[in-house]
């Protein structure tokens, strides 16, 4: 992270200019730009060489005014209580946006995975739950794996609650394998999910999807599946870009007659790394980490990391370029926001365009609830009605008041949470 960025602040200031655009009463304004709770902890950890270590956590719900608080549980050795008090701000707006019942937390722990044995983040886990798991559940805040988590960590953690609760709680936490309450659909619902705003974005602009090219940055969970479905509609994508673990950059392959997805995974290491011989072999360019963002291409998607296009990236985007669909969280800066505006680029907002995951992490918690499980169809014809309402919506919003999608997605998401909390006499 940037030294001196401080991304609370800056998640206050996104909620401030919005608040000040919906002309919020000062009192809710007061409410929604700070965390409800916060949980600072020490978690004691035997270590498998016999000595002990203290690990800091935290949980953060920033918002359940319109349902239990819902987000990820990170570990990092670089997690700060900043860090966490903004993701769970703005997964109060992506819940909302997508309009799920649910309302806005985050977690996490200071470690680095990669020190630690199985047992010992095991034992991390264990120790979490053990300090919150009063305050934490299915009908109050709800878990998932987010960075360096995973289905394993969900299930030792939910253990341990069903341990100290003394019964089945499934529906304490979402992203849990498949067989022990994991929902169908759930690998493929992110990337799906930016697809589907796109299809939507076309239509409404009146463009044949199987017309159109895409370019994509990433080539991991939400690249994949966003690269599947739009090549099912009949789209072509024309290049991907993704981390190469050996030289330590990242490179994009580009093929401007259309990649084979099946072809780029088999050459894929377990690191996600293309084997760049056989790519080239292959008949694909292999060509510098950004050129993804000046190639040829009607669609763009950023689905690798945050803070991938700035003020001056922006300007290289290829002038055929009609949408950018931002797959990953944060990818573009508030400065190529002014370039993306002024060129008239249509915006699909990270916090609609990614809300497919938590749509379907909602989607698990219904069915461990009822204890009844779904067809894959079923979730994912769910998740795309979910996905598309929440699209027009927005774009009618942007429409009506003639405003950025960002600002329109913003307007939508705390104008309900506002409302929630209005109508519940708190504010
Ligand atoms: P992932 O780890 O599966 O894949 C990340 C990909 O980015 C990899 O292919 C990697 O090679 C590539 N990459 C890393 N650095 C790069 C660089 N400098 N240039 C080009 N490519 C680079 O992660 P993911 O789950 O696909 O998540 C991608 C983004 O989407 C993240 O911002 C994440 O927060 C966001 N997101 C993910 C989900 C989800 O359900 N997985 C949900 C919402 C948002």
């Amino acid at each position: 992270m940037e030294k001196g960025f401080n991304p609370f602040a800056m998640a206050q200031a996104q909620f401030d200019r919005v608040a000040e655009m919906l002309g919020l009463e000062p009192g809710v304004r007061e409410f929604l730009r700070w965390p409800q709770r916060e949980y600072h902890f020490t978690i004691p950890v035997r270590m498998d060489d016999g000595s002990v270590k203290v690990f800091r956590g935290f949980r953060v719900q920033h918002s359940d005014v319109r349902g239990p608080c819902k987000g990820g549980i990170r570990f990092h050795p670089h997690e700060t209580a900043d860090t966490v008090k903004a993701l769970a701000t703005w997964m109060t707006w992506k819940c909302s946006v997508v309009d799920i019942p649910l309302g806005g937390g985050k977690g996490g722990v200071i470690c680095d995975p990669h020190e630690l044995s199985q047992l010992e983040q095991e034992r991390i886990c264990r120790g979490w739950v053990r300090q919150v798991w009063k305050n934490v559940g299915p009908v109050q805040d709800v878990p998932a794996p987010d960075v360096m988590t995973s289905g394993q960590h969900m299930i030792w953690m939910l253990d341990e609650f069903e341990t100290l609760s003394g019964g089945k709680y499934p529906g304490f936490i979402t992203g849990k394998p498949v067989g022990v309450g994991g929902s169908l659909g759930r690998t493929e619902a992110t990337g799906y999910g930016v697809i589907y705003t796109v299809r939507e974005a076309l239509k409404r602009k009146g463009i044949d999807i199987k017309t159109t090219t895409m370019a994509v940055q990433g080539f991991g969970n939400v690249a994949q599946y966003a690269v599947d479905l739009f090549t099912r509609y009949g789209g072509k994508v024309v290049c991907v870009s993704c981390w190469d673990q050996k030289d330590q950059v990242s490179y994009t392959y580009r093929k401007m007659d259309g990649i084979d997805l099946k072809f780029l995974m088999g050459i894929t290491d377990k690191f996600g790394t293309v084997d760049a011989g056989k790519a080239i072999a292959a008949g694909y360019e292999k060509l510098p980490g950004d050129a993804w963002i000046e190639t040829e291409a009607d669609i763009l998607v950023p689905a690798a990391l945050e803070n991938q296009i700035n003020g001056e990236s922006a300007k290289k985007i290829h002038p055929r370029v009609k949408i950018l669909a931002e797959g990953a969280n944060g990818p573009t800066t508030p400065d190529a926001d002014e370039v993306i505006k002024q060129r008239g680029i249509y915006l699909i907002p990270d916090f609609l365009c990614n809300a497919g995951g938590v749509t379907c992490s909602y989607f698990e918690q219904v069915q461990n609830n009822m204890n009844y499980y779904w067809e894959k169809d079923e979730v994912l014809s769910k998740l795309d009605t979910k996905m598309t309402n929440a699209f027009h919506a927005v774009a009618d919003m942007a429409e009506k008041h003639n405003a950025y999608m960002r600002d329109a997605a913003y307007m939508i998401a705390i104008e309900r949470v506002a409302k929630a909390a209005q109508l519940r006499g708190l504010v």
